[in-house]
């Protein structure tokens, strides 16, 4: 049997938002746009062109594409900041701030730490640390790479598989905030599905990034 097609290190993120998300994109290339993922795209434009530069000893690579053969992942980090010993430290830019909620912070975490873990198999130097930056408090957020997030990372991996090879949407989250803010709740209709009331939505909009 062939090897799977590498998953895009993207849908990792996606799946610990909502692995309904994560299907709605990854299986049925569903994408909308919405406030978030605008303010997402203005944010990726000033990392998305690749280069290099020197700064305080420190060789800085943008838009570095990344891969995982063991894992099955490819990628590509934001920014690269290669210590004088080649080690790598990713730092992958997000818009928002920092003072997230902290379980839909915790989705950013799986994506960074896969990208170090890609890392890791690229250098063979281990990757202790990344930093998530916040566009909006021009701010990072350290992530130390603990072995709970390795492990949380490879088992993102074989739910999203799973789920491509079964080919089934996984129901709506029950978590309303995370549907306020996602850009796919016109084509999901979480509320039609019965997982969600209407009455939840009635409130302000949801801001994940707030
Ligand atoms: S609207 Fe809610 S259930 Fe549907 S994909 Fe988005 S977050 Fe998931």
């Amino acid at each position: 049997m062939h090897d799977p097609d590498p998953l895009p290190l993207s849908a990792l993120q996606h799946w610990a938002y909502c692995p309904r998300q994560c299907g709605l994109i990854h299986l049925e290339q569903a994408f909308d746009d919405n406030l978030h993922t605008q303010r997402g795209q203005a944010v990726h434009a000033q990392v998305d062109q690749p280069g290099v530069e020197e700064r305080k000893g420190l060789r800085i690579e943008r838009a570095l594409p990344v891969w995982s053969d063991a894992l099955g992942l490819i990628g590509k980090a934001d920014v690269v900041e290669f210590e004088p010993d080649g080690t790598p430290y990713p730092v992958e830019y997000k818009h928002g701030s920092r003072h997230k909620a902290a379980d839909i912070a915790a989705c950013d975490d799986v994506q960074l730490a896969a990208q170090a873990m890609c890392l890791e198999g690229m250098t063979g130097r281990t990757v202790s640390e990344g930093a998530l930056y916040y566009a909006s408090s021009r701010r990072r957020r350290i992530v130390p790479v603990t072995a709970a997030l390795r492990e949380q990372v490879a088992q993102t991996v074989q739910a999203v598989r799973a789920m491509l090879t079964s080919a089934s949407l996984p129901p709506p989250t029950q978590d309303v905030r995370r549907c306020k803010g996602c850009s796919l709740r016109d084509r999901c209709q979480p509320e039609a599905l019965g997982r969600l009331r209407s009455a939840d939505f009635g409130t302000a909009p949801f801001d994940p990034d707030a």
